[in-house]
């Protein structure tokens, strides 16, 4: 099912708004609005401040003279928390200890820095980070952290907010709004587009995705492309299982990432956007099965990714 899917604002069921930033590749994410009585909740902000400014305004405007009671950040990538600053004070800020610990200033900075870089990885990074405006971002971390789950009360609604990582990145975790039938995923979901695996193990990860699925709600928010089902669920499952055996597989032929990630065929999955990401996928699943095998740091992985999108590219870069 394909519900859909058009920059800005939508409502997925009663009380609970979704705000979409189409086409979903690299910093194009999904946030959540959930409101009951006086309270309200947002689900993630934005990549940049701009972008989330939009989005606050149109939220305003559902709000009217309420408060933002929370923020919940479903991880701590930057296009899931960069905007955080621009919430009001009052609202209390929450995500999971793990995702918290990274959302320091000198992550900011790093990231922030991957624009400067030279040759192919920097290159790629003003590819796909180009369209976004990173200046004046101030880590804005959570004042309130959970370890396995928490339940908020918004107005009379229970959301209940879930650990599942690490799989996407060391510290992910859900908002499941279970009244509504309602699942805010943060990045346990990309829709239309290659789920990207930082943190894994990718086992872990599928676990997350049978948890989704066995939430049976109507409706699950992903990161990152437009609102699903649970057939939507099993799809990112089908691919992180597949790309699970075809790694697997050439590791224990002796083949080295290098070589599995230019071998793999990525068949029907090769028109999910970013398809690139096969790149450090591999090389995450390689890292997992080899105990001597050390993570490369970032942005190393970039390279890999750079190199299946065709590049070094010779645009001069600077935006
Ligand atoms: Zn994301």
């Amino acid at each position: 099912m394909t519900e859909t899917y058009e920059r800005g604002l939508t409502r997925v069921a009663d009380g609970c708004y979704a705000w979409m930033l189409p086409d979903g590749g690299w910093g194009w994410s999904n946030s959540g609005l959930i409101v009951d009585g006086e309270q309200s909740l947002i689900v993630d902000t934005l990549f940049d401040l701009k972008l989330t400014a939009e989005m606050l305004d149109a939220y305003a405007e559902l709000l009217g003279t309420r408060d933002v009671t929370y923020l919940f950040n479903t991880h701590a990538n930057g296009d899931h928390y960069y905007g955080n600053q621009l919430l009001p004070t009052t609202t209390e800020i929450i995500a999971s200890s793990v995702a918290a610990a990274e959302m320091t200033q000198e992550d900011v900075d790093r990231i922030v820095g991957y624009k400067d870089l030279e040759g192919p990885v920097g290159d790629y990074i003003r590819k796909v980070f180009g369209p976004f405006d990173f200046s004046g971002i101030v880590a804005t971390p959570p004042t309130r952290t959970f370890d396995q789950s928490l339940t908020l009360t918004v107005g009379a609604t229970d959301v209940d907010l879930v650990f599942v990582g690490p799989a996407h990145t060391p510290g992910d975790a859900i908002a499941h709004v279970k009244d509504k039938g309602v699942v805010y995923a943060g990045d346990a979901l990309f829709i239309g587009g290659t789920p990207i695996i930082w943190a894994g193990p990718v086992e872990n990860w599928i676990r997350a995705c049978d948890y989704l699925i066995g939430l049976d709600a109507e409706h699950y928010v992903p990161g990152h492309g437009p609102v699903t089902d649970a057939e939507g669920v099993a799809g990112v499952k089908r691919y992180l299982e597949f790309i699970k055996h075809e790694a697997e597989d050439r590791y224990r032929r002796g083949m080295t990432a290098a070589e599995a990630i230019d071998d793999i065929e990525l068949g029907e999955f090769a028109q999910l956007g970013d398809s690139e990401r096969l790149g450090q996928n591999v090389i995450n699943i390689y890292t997992h099965l080899d105990p001597d095998h050390v993570a490369p740091s970032q942005p190393a992985p970039f390279e890999a990714m750079a190199r299946l999108e065709g590049l070094p590219v010779t645009t001069g870069g600077e935006k």
